[in-house]
């Protein structure tokens, strides 16, 4: 009997507006993608295609949590976080929510239960 496997990777990189207009972006992820084709094909397996999104860190309070270095977005600035349109399918298990507390920006993983957005600590 036949089986297919669907894969999903994610991955996060950050960018520059600088690079994303002088088609540096584009030329890096060309070469990625042809450059992972390469690598799944020793292995028998088809890398059909790829799917990408670029998200403006500062317009949505996306930053790095001061402690453990994840993603995420500042709830407290921006409390809609994606404004409610689904830019892409996967991005709350790649950017977790977050908030400010005593200064820091935390993420929800490493702010206290007490706040708003902590459901961890
Ligand atoms: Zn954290």
């Amino acid at each position: 009997m036949r089986q297919i496997v669907f894969m999903k990777h994610l991955s996060v990189f950050e960018t520059t507006t600088e690079d994303v207009e002088s088609e540096i972006y584009d030329d890096k992820m060309e070469r990625l993608f042809n450059e992972l084709k390469t690598v799944f094909g020793k292995y028998d397996i088809k890398l059909s295609h790829y799917e990408a999104a670029l998200f403006p860190m500062d317009k949505l309070s996306m930053c790095r949590c001061e402690e453990c270095s994840q993603l995420m977005i500042n709830r407290d600035v921006n409390p809609t976080k994606f404004g409610g349109s689904d830019h892409f399918e996967d991005s709350d298990s790649l950017c977790l929510d977050g908030g400010t507390h005593d200064g820091r920006e935390l993420c929800e993983e490493c702010l206290p239960i007490n706040h708003r957005w902590g459901h961890f600590s």
